[in-house]
């Protein structure tokens, strides 16, 4: 519980969220995907992953050699 109310609603907002993109992305089969720079948390630095292309989740980590496929286009 926040003493503030708006953080509070915000809070409550963000958990509703975050179980929808749960859901949604437990019920995705990760057929479409593509390396992208994805940000790792607040205030961390993006980093390269193969995420899904329809609800975005992080489905795996690219080889050395996708990594280079990847920089050079
Ligand atoms: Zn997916």
């Amino acid at each position: 519980m926040a003493a503030n109310k708006k953080v509070e609603n915000l809070l409550n907002q963000k958990n509703i969220i975050e179980r929808e993109l749960r859901m949604i992305r437990e019920n995705c089969y990760h057929t479409e995907r593509a390396i992208k720079q994805v940000p790792l948390g607040e205030g961390c630095q993006s980093s390269t992953r193969w995420v899904c292309e329809d609800c975005s989740a992080v489905v795996g980590y690219p080889t050395e050699y996708e990594l280079n496929k990847f920089f050079k286009k």
